[in-house]
């Protein structure tokens, strides 16, 4: 596989419906969509499909691991990803977010980015 192959997109190139205040960009409030780059096709994730994503990927270890060599360091207090392959053309895709702890049982989720391999099949 080929590092090249994966492009990072920031939030705004791939999301609609994320929201900006004072002192944060880019959050959850909701739901926000998602459109692949590779395909158009559109997803709908909600606030707690961040929240299940904590630590956890589908991705093999050796795809992961590439994935992870191109994931930035945030500065913020937690920093999580969201792993998937586009249902539409199966290009792999990391989504890059921070998590701030607000209340001590709930979080803001802010994109950072979208990391997306190449397509697998044609929509
Ligand atoms: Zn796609």
């Amino acid at each position: 596989m080929r590092n090249a192959a994966i492009d990072h997109f920031d939030a705004r190139a791939v999301f609609r419906g994320l929201l900006d205040g004072v002192d944060y960009r880019n959050r959850v409030a909701g739901t926000c969509i998602y459109r692949c780059p590779r395909c158009e096709h559109r997803i709908r994730f909600r606030w707690r499909s961040f929240y299940r994503a904590n630590g956890r990927s589908i991705f093999q270890r050796q795809l992961r691991r590439i994935f992870d060599d191109l994931t930035p360091s945030l500065p913020s207090d937690e920093q999580g990803f969201l792993d998937f392959y586009c249902p539409a053309c199966a290009a792999p895709t990391r989504i890059i977010f921070s998590a701030q702890d607000y209340s001590k049982i709930a979080y803001h989720f802010d994109i950072y980015a979208a990391l997306v391999g190449e397509a697998k099949r044609a929509k």
